[in-house]
């Protein structure tokens, strides 16, 4: 990087933010900012948790207090109408009484105690006549947030004069969006919240844009040659299997999913949305089914061994009596074995392949894979979703999940797959009865699950840590003991955690399916995909340590039948905030909803930061409020296409070139 005091060290510490050039400083952005742009007065700040008020110092600071390499420095300051105590851990040599004429902003907690108000540790600011907000940048050993924001600031001061801006006039003028130059300025150095908010607006919405444009030209030059021609006439040899009848909504699924392979001109990269329980698995079975009939083989990959086993046993059961081959590969087959099937596999006699990660390992050489399917692909890595791919010759690709992204998100993140969404569960589900309860009542619901399992059914309980270390979870260890002193302790209980080898997982799992286990104490590997139909009751212990969407996938491991079904949160956190959250489980049942609430309480940043998503790593995208902007951009992008199909005109060259330098990133084929 050209810029004035960066060395060799200096350099490796940007590297490590992932910043290697000026222009990538310049489009660091901050992820939040200190607020000295609202004054208050000392006396209305007591209810405010952070505030910013405007003082000067009619003291100077003194040493009130030393131990060890601990020093306490005080100072008296004044508002004009209250004074304050400010106490710093350090000692502001360039703040001094006698010029009471220099105001400073300080930003911290006000407290009011012993008849006296009180700062500690505040930021200081001096006062330059105007109010701004501060960076906050993601920072790394050796390079602070200060720090940073002096670079950018170097580096926005050689941004050249004029700056031709990415975005034609005519887009900026029909959206109101600000130049770009002014946008770059106040994303970094906002002088309030209103400038921020227009600069904001201006960036993500062009980086909505480019991202979709992108994907669009991308797919637009792609054309790929379907490698097959392949007949699909056997779905109804495939119902005959069933011993349900698939819902009107896995049958528009099926058919959406069989027109790509049949009719479309490339191949089909589709995403399968449905809620938990809704029956996913049963679709993906279907198209291996006649993929198999075909003689094509089909990959199907999932995040968790016991899922793959799971996964494994239902299709190897369905499939007896058809002659297809199913087998299993995850990190514990046995070396003799795996040869096996790794030859099965190089020679086509196996026609389905269920697995972990294991499946895109380098030795695993399909003879034909036309189908590639993931599920709960936001456990997934793009990069491994792509290896898997590329083990077949442009194979058709399902992804499914049961973690719904709100309909604004997923048209940027998943704009380059097609969406198809069950939303439908099977005839007879009932709705899942949640509570809330604190501790105090865990022996009630005691007496409760012991009631459900005397009438035959099933219980989960989960926590979230395995071992002591953090007292304030109820490790499984703990929980265990608890268990046996109680009065579900005459039940067979079985432990599942991470730390157990997967044979243990696996005949631990196997034996709550077949009714041996009647209760299973286990971690969040059973989060996903796990279905036990005679399993009625889940009881999630330290309940506020799971995000909402969490709570759902693991809710989701009941009421998978006929049998009404209940959820118990127990938690004792008297956080408003985190009760009001937990609340949201007892009234929202519907996976679409509680997504759209978990966006509303904690932000995009949670959908983006997932590892799935890595090339909105550092997205302004993460701190945007301001939602409706998706479904502008994605306007945006048909009118430029509709205008302009090949990007040529003189208006979108610079989009053009950014579109090509994103293209990079771009193989994401999530
Ligand atoms: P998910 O979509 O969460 O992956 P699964 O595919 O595991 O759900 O299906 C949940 C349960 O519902 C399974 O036991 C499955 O056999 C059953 N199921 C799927 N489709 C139907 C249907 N049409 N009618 C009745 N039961 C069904
Ligand atoms: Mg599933």
């Amino acid at each position: 990087m050209s810029l004035k005091g960066i060395g060799a060290k200096r350099t490796e510490q940007f590297h490590k933010l992932g910043i290697n050039t000026v222009g990538a400083l310049i489009r660091f952005f901050p992820r939040d900012y200190y607020d000295f742009s609202k004054f208050y007065k000392i006396c209305q700040c007591s209810l405010i948790t952070d505030s910013c008020i405007k003082v000067s110092f009619i003291s100077d600071f003194k040493l009130v207090h030393k131990k060890g390499n601990v020093s306490m420095y005080k100072a008296i300051a004044s508002d004009g109408c209250d004074s304050i105590d400010v106490i710093l851990f350090y000692d502001p040599y360039w703040i001094h009484s006698h010029d009471s004429k220099n105001e400073y902003l300080l930003l911290g907690k006000v407290v009011y105690k012993n008849s006296s108000y009180q700062i500690f540790s505040p930021l200081i600011e001096p006062y330059r006549n105007s109010s701004f907000l501060k960076p906050i940048y993601r920072q790394t050993s050796g390079l602070n947030s200060n720090t940073i924001a002096k670079y950018v600031k170097q580096a926005l001061s050689m941004l050249p004069e004029p700056l031709e801006d990415t975005l034609p006039q005519s887009i900026k003028d029909q959206f109101s969006l600000c130049d770009l130059r002014f946008a770059l300025h106040n994303v970094h150095f906002p002088s309030s919240r209103t400038s921020l908010q227009l600069a904001k607006k201006r960036l993500a919405f062009e980086e909505i844009l480019i991202f979709r444009l992108s994907v669009e030209l991308s797919k637009q030059n792609k054309k790929q040659q379907k490698s097959v021609l392949i007949d699909c006439s056997f779905q109804e040899d495939f119902q005959d299997l069933l011993d349900f009848e698939l819902t009107e909504s896995q049958k528009k699924v099926i058919a959406e999913c069989i027109n790509d392979i049949l009719n479309s001109p490339y191949p089909m990269n589709r995403l399968l949305q449905g809620d938990v329980g809704c029956g996913k698995t049963v679709v993906a079975a279907c198209l291996c089914f006649c993929m198999a009939k075909n003689n094509i083989q089909s990959a199907f990959m999932v995040p968790t061994e016991i899922l793959s086993f799971q996964h494994f046993e239902y299709l190897k059961n369905l499939f007896k009596s058809t002659g297809i081959n199913v087998e299993l590969l995850t990190s514990s087959t046995r070396p003799k074995e795996r040869k096996r099937i790794l030859l099965g596999i190089q020679n086509g006699l196996i026609h389905i392949l269920i697995g972990t990660h294991s499946l895109i390992s380098g030795d695993v050489n399909f003879l034909n894979l036309g189908l590639v399917i993931t599920d709960e692909q936001h456990r997934f890595g793009v990069n491994q979703r792509l290896a898997l791919s590329s083990k077949g010759h442009n194979p058709h690709v399902l992804v499914m999940s049961a973690t719904p992204i709100p309909r604004t998100l997923a048209m940027v993140l998943y704009c380059d797959l097609d969406i198809s969404v069950i939303d439908q569960l099977p005839a007879g589900r009932k709705t899942i009865s949640t509570y809330l309860i604190n501790s105090e009542k865990r022996n009630r619901a005691f007496l409760f699950i012991e009631k459900l399992i005397n009438q035959g059914r099933q219980c989960f309980i989960i926590c979230p840590l395995i071992q002591d270390s953090d007292l304030e979870a109820n490790s499984i260890q703990y929980y265990h003991d608890l268990l046996s002193k109680s009065n579900l302790a005459k039940f067979p209980i079985g432990i599942i955690h991470g730390k157990l080898s997967e044979y243990e997982k696996y005949n631990t799992m196997q034996q709550f399916i077949d009714g041996e286990i009647k209760i299973l104490l286990a971690t969040t590997v059973v989060e996903v995909g796990i279905d036990v139909k005679n399993a009625s009751v889940i009881m999630i212990e330290n309940a506020e340590r799971f995000g909402l969407s969490q709570l759902h996938q693991l809710r989701g491991r009941v009421g998978r039948g006929n049998f009404q079904s209940f959820c118990i949160l127990v938690s004792d956190s008297d956080n408003q905030e985190t009760l009001k959250r937990l609340n949201v489980m007892c009234t929202t049942h519907d996976g679409f909803d509680i997504s759209n609430q978990d966006l509303k309480l904690r932000g995009p940043g949670e959908f983006f930061g997932t590892k799935q998503h890595g090339i909105f790593n550092n997205s302004i995208l993460n701190i945007l409020e301001d939602l409706t902007l998706f479904e502008k951009a994605y306007k945006a992008t048909q009118d430029i296409l509709l205008d302009d199909p090949d990007m040529t005109k003189k208006d979108h060259k610079k989009l053009k070139a950014l579109i090509n330098l994103k293209t990079n990133f771009l193989h994401t084929g999530i």
